[in-house]
Protein backbone atom coordinates (compact mmCIF):
# COMPACT_ATOMS: atom_id res chain seq x y z
CA UNK A 1 0.00 0.00 0.00
CA UNK A 2 1.31 3.53 -0.32
CA UNK A 3 0.32 6.49 1.91
CA UNK A 4 0.53 10.14 1.38
CA UNK A 5 0.94 12.26 4.18
CA UNK A 6 -0.23 15.40 3.16
CA UNK A 7 1.57 17.97 5.89
CA UNK A 8 0.11 21.40 5.47
CA UNK A 9 2.96 24.24 5.63
CA UNK A 10 6.05 21.72 6.27
CA UNK A 11 9.13 23.29 4.55
CA UNK A 12 11.95 21.54 3.19
CA UNK A 13 14.55 24.41 4.56
CA UNK A 14 12.79 23.92 8.42
CA UNK A 15 12.65 20.18 7.95
CA UNK A 16 16.23 20.07 7.12
CA UNK A 17 17.65 22.48 9.58
CA UNK A 18 15.50 20.56 12.59
CA UNK A 19 17.94 17.18 11.20
CA UNK A 20 15.62 15.28 8.65
CA UNK A 21 17.50 13.42 6.45
CA UNK A 22 14.85 11.31 3.99
CA UNK A 23 16.45 9.03 1.31
CA UNK A 24 15.15 11.09 -1.39
CA UNK A 25 13.45 14.95 -0.49
CA UNK A 26 13.38 17.84 -2.46
CA UNK A 27 11.10 21.09 -3.05
CA UNK A 28 8.50 20.99 -5.61
CA UNK A 29 7.36 24.29 -7.57
CA UNK A 30 3.91 25.73 -7.09
CA UNK A 31 1.95 27.22 -9.93
CA UNK A 32 1.33 30.61 -10.12
CA UNK A 33 -2.33 29.88 -10.66
CA UNK A 34 -2.51 28.28 -7.01
CA UNK A 35 -1.64 31.61 -5.59
CA UNK A 36 -3.82 34.29 -4.02
CA UNK A 37 -2.78 37.22 -2.51
CA UNK A 38 0.85 36.52 -3.70
CA UNK A 39 1.32 33.50 -1.63
CA UNK A 40 0.25 29.69 -2.62
CA UNK A 41 -3.51 29.13 -1.59
CA UNK A 42 -3.52 25.79 0.52
CA UNK A 43 -7.09 24.52 -1.41
CA UNK A 44 -6.31 25.24 -5.14
CA UNK A 45 -2.87 23.58 -3.88
CA UNK A 46 -3.72 20.43 -2.38
CA UNK A 47 -6.69 20.72 -5.06
CA UNK A 48 -4.88 20.85 -7.82
CA UNK A 49 -1.68 18.32 -6.75
CA UNK A 50 -4.79 15.49 -6.85
CA UNK A 51 -6.21 16.78 -9.77
CA UNK A 52 -2.82 16.37 -11.64
CA UNK A 53 -4.35 20.09 -13.19
CA UNK A 54 -4.09 23.72 -11.94
CA UNK A 55 -7.82 23.33 -9.71
CA UNK A 56 -9.23 26.77 -8.68
CA UNK A 57 -11.49 26.20 -5.53
CA UNK A 58 -15.11 27.99 -7.05
CA UNK A 59 -16.34 29.01 -3.23
CA UNK A 60 -12.95 30.42 -2.56
CA UNK A 61 -12.17 33.09 0.18
CA UNK A 62 -12.09 36.12 -2.05
CA UNK A 63 -15.18 35.63 -3.89
CA UNK A 64 -16.89 35.00 -0.25
CA UNK A 65 -16.35 38.11 1.11
CA UNK A 66 -17.28 41.65 -0.14
CA UNK A 67 -13.84 43.19 -1.43
CA UNK A 68 -14.19 46.13 1.24
CA UNK A 69 -14.69 44.15 3.98
CA UNK A 70 -11.50 41.90 3.07
CA UNK A 71 -9.83 45.13 2.75
CA UNK A 72 -10.67 45.90 6.10
CA UNK A 73 -10.01 42.50 7.87
CA UNK A 74 -6.35 42.26 6.09
CA UNK A 75 -5.44 46.00 7.19
CA UNK A 76 -6.31 45.29 10.77
CA UNK A 77 -4.63 41.81 10.46
CA UNK A 78 -1.58 43.09 8.96
CA UNK A 79 -1.51 45.83 12.05
CA UNK A 80 -2.11 43.20 14.84
CA UNK A 81 -5.71 43.29 15.01
CA UNK A 82 -7.79 40.46 15.19
CA UNK A 83 -11.43 41.09 14.69
CA UNK A 84 -13.94 38.85 16.05
CA UNK A 85 -17.88 39.02 16.86
CA UNK A 86 -16.76 39.50 20.75
CA UNK A 87 -14.40 42.92 19.19
CA UNK A 88 -11.30 43.43 18.63
CA UNK A 89 -7.62 42.16 20.71
CA UNK A 90 -4.29 42.47 20.02
CA UNK A 91 -2.35 39.94 18.25
CA UNK A 92 1.44 39.15 17.25
CA UNK A 93 1.26 40.20 13.27
CA UNK A 94 0.56 38.38 10.62
CA UNK A 95 -1.39 35.80 13.29
CA UNK A 96 -4.34 34.88 12.11
CA UNK A 97 -6.82 34.66 9.29
CA UNK A 98 -8.32 37.91 7.56
CA UNK A 99 -10.99 35.70 6.42
CA UNK A 100 -13.91 34.08 8.90
CA UNK A 101 -13.03 30.58 9.27
CA UNK A 102 -16.59 28.54 8.97
CA UNK A 103 -15.92 28.39 5.34
CA UNK A 104 -16.47 24.71 4.31
CA UNK A 105 -14.64 23.41 1.20
CA UNK A 106 -16.13 20.87 -0.53
CA UNK A 107 -15.37 18.24 -2.88
CA UNK A 108 -14.39 18.80 -6.38
CA UNK A 109 -16.72 17.75 -9.33
CA UNK A 110 -13.61 16.44 -10.96
CA UNK A 111 -12.14 12.95 -10.24
CA UNK A 112 -8.99 12.75 -7.91
CA UNK A 113 -6.16 10.02 -8.55
CA UNK A 114 -7.75 9.23 -5.47
CA UNK A 115 -11.20 7.65 -7.06
CA UNK A 116 -9.23 5.01 -9.41
CA UNK A 117 -7.67 2.82 -6.30
CA UNK A 118 -9.33 1.18 -3.13
CA UNK A 119 -8.69 4.22 -1.24
CA UNK A 120 -9.04 6.47 2.18
CA UNK A 121 -8.45 9.81 2.71
CA UNK A 122 -9.05 12.06 5.01
CA UNK A 123 -9.56 15.68 5.72
CA UNK A 124 -7.77 17.07 2.46
CA UNK A 125 -8.61 20.75 1.84
CA UNK A 126 -11.14 20.80 -1.70
CA UNK A 127 -10.03 17.07 -2.22
CA UNK A 128 -12.06 15.46 0.75
CA UNK A 129 -16.00 16.73 1.42
CA UNK A 130 -16.70 18.97 4.41
CA UNK A 131 -13.07 20.71 4.93
CA UNK A 132 -13.13 23.68 6.75
CA UNK A 133 -10.62 25.95 8.03
CA UNK A 134 -11.41 25.48 12.30
CA UNK A 135 -9.58 26.89 15.71
CA UNK A 136 -6.35 26.29 16.79
CA UNK A 137 -8.05 23.74 19.25
CA UNK A 138 -9.92 22.04 16.27
CA UNK A 139 -6.24 21.53 14.28
CA UNK A 140 -5.11 20.18 17.27
CA UNK A 141 -7.78 17.47 17.37
CA UNK A 142 -7.33 16.43 14.10
CA UNK A 143 -3.96 16.40 14.36
CA UNK A 144 -4.45 14.00 17.00
CA UNK A 145 -6.82 11.69 14.50
CA UNK A 146 -3.92 12.05 11.66
CA UNK A 147 -1.61 10.54 14.20
CA UNK A 148 -3.93 7.63 14.59
CA UNK A 149 -4.83 6.72 11.49
CA UNK A 150 -1.20 6.19 10.57
CA UNK A 151 -1.59 3.00 13.26
CA UNK A 152 -5.37 2.11 12.46
CA UNK A 153 -5.40 -1.21 10.54
CA UNK A 154 -8.45 -0.19 9.35
CA UNK A 155 -6.60 2.28 6.77
CA UNK A 156 -4.32 -0.99 5.53
CA UNK A 157 -6.90 -2.71 4.01
CA UNK A 158 -6.62 -0.14 1.24
CA UNK A 159 -4.19 0.15 -1.18
CA UNK A 160 -3.59 4.19 -1.07
CA UNK A 161 -4.11 6.42 2.11
CA UNK A 162 -3.96 9.41 2.17
CA UNK A 163 -4.58 11.91 5.51
CA UNK A 164 -4.20 15.29 6.09
CA UNK A 165 -3.19 17.70 9.09
CA UNK A 166 -3.01 21.77 9.76
CA UNK A 167 -1.29 21.79 12.81
CA UNK A 168 2.21 22.46 11.49
CA UNK A 169 0.77 25.44 9.26
CA UNK A 170 -1.18 27.09 11.54
CA UNK A 171 1.76 26.64 14.50
CA UNK A 172 4.59 28.16 12.30
CA UNK A 173 2.15 31.14 11.32
CA UNK A 174 2.37 32.01 14.77
CA UNK A 175 6.52 31.75 15.15
CA UNK A 176 7.86 35.68 15.69
CA UNK A 177 11.48 33.90 15.88
CA UNK A 178 13.56 31.19 15.76
CA UNK A 179 13.51 29.85 19.58
CA UNK A 180 10.44 31.13 20.69
CA UNK A 181 7.64 29.39 22.16
CA UNK A 182 5.63 28.39 18.70
CA UNK A 183 9.36 27.73 17.37
CA UNK A 184 9.88 25.11 20.09
CA UNK A 185 6.64 23.22 19.59
CA UNK A 186 7.07 23.56 15.95
CA UNK A 187 9.86 21.50 16.56
CA UNK A 188 8.09 18.83 18.32
CA UNK A 189 5.37 18.77 15.89
CA UNK A 190 8.52 18.01 12.91
CA UNK A 191 9.53 14.92 14.95
CA UNK A 192 5.99 13.79 15.62
CA UNK A 193 5.96 13.55 11.64
CA UNK A 194 9.08 12.20 10.90
CA UNK A 195 8.61 9.53 13.34
CA UNK A 196 5.21 8.95 11.81
CA UNK A 197 7.32 8.16 8.41
CA UNK A 198 9.54 5.85 10.01
CA UNK A 199 7.00 3.90 11.74
CA UNK A 200 5.25 3.17 7.94
CA UNK A 201 8.63 2.64 6.24
CA UNK A 202 9.31 -0.12 9.21
CA UNK A 203 6.66 -1.66 8.27
CA UNK A 204 7.51 -2.39 4.61
CA UNK A 205 4.31 0.36 3.47
CA UNK A 206 5.57 3.33 1.11
CA UNK A 207 5.14 6.94 1.76
CA UNK A 208 5.02 10.09 0.27
CA UNK A 209 5.35 12.89 2.50
CA UNK A 210 4.00 15.72 1.01
CA UNK A 211 3.32 19.27 1.59
CA UNK A 212 1.43 22.42 -0.55
CA UNK A 213 3.92 25.30 0.49
CA UNK A 214 6.34 26.03 3.16
CA UNK A 215 5.86 28.44 6.07
CA UNK A 216 7.13 30.09 8.72
CA UNK A 217 5.42 33.48 10.14
CA UNK A 218 3.42 33.19 6.44
CA UNK A 219 3.31 31.05 3.55
CA UNK A 220 6.81 30.73 1.57
CA UNK A 221 7.28 29.75 -1.91
CA UNK A 222 8.30 26.14 -2.32
CA UNK A 223 6.38 22.46 -1.52
CA UNK A 224 8.01 19.61 -0.20
CA UNK A 225 8.19 16.01 -1.28
CA UNK A 226 10.18 13.36 0.27
CA UNK A 227 10.56 9.59 -0.03
CA UNK A 228 12.39 6.16 0.50
CA UNK A 229 12.14 5.64 -2.97
CA UNK A 230 13.21 7.52 -6.07
CA UNK A 231 10.63 10.18 -7.59
CA UNK A 232 10.17 12.23 -10.85
CA UNK A 233 8.63 15.20 -9.23
CA UNK A 234 9.12 19.11 -10.17
CA UNK A 235 6.09 20.74 -9.04
CA UNK A 236 2.89 19.75 -7.90
CA UNK A 237 1.07 18.65 -10.48
CA UNK A 238 3.57 16.23 -10.88
CA UNK A 239 2.20 14.61 -7.58
CA UNK A 240 -0.67 12.63 -9.35
CA UNK A 241 1.46 10.97 -11.73
CA UNK A 242 4.19 9.97 -9.34
CA UNK A 243 1.25 8.42 -7.58
CA UNK A 244 0.23 6.58 -10.64
CA UNK A 245 3.32 4.96 -11.03
CA UNK A 246 3.92 3.67 -7.76
CA UNK A 247 0.43 2.37 -7.54
CA UNK A 248 1.10 0.44 -11.38
CA UNK A 249 4.18 -1.29 -9.17
CA UNK A 250 2.18 -1.86 -6.19
CA UNK A 251 -0.62 -3.08 -7.34
CA UNK A 252 1.47 -5.26 -9.89
CA UNK A 253 3.37 -6.90 -7.23
CA UNK A 254 0.46 -7.35 -5.28
CA UNK A 255 -1.61 -9.04 -8.20
ZN1 LIG B 1 -1.48 25.31 3.30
Amino acid sequence: MLWVLCVDGLSFDIWEEFGYQLPHQSEMGIPQECYRNGVPFTPDVWGSMFLGSVYKHPKSKETELNPLRLRARRFLRNHGIAWSRRGAKVVPKGMGDAVPSYLVFQQMPHKTVLEDYNSFSWGIPAVCDGFTFKSYQGNVQDHEAFKSMVFSTYCRSFDLVAIYTHLIDEVAHRVIRRGDRNWRRLKYLYSEVHALYQAITRRGEEVLLVSDHGCLGGHTHKAFIGSDQEFQVDNILDVRGEIERRMERILGVKG
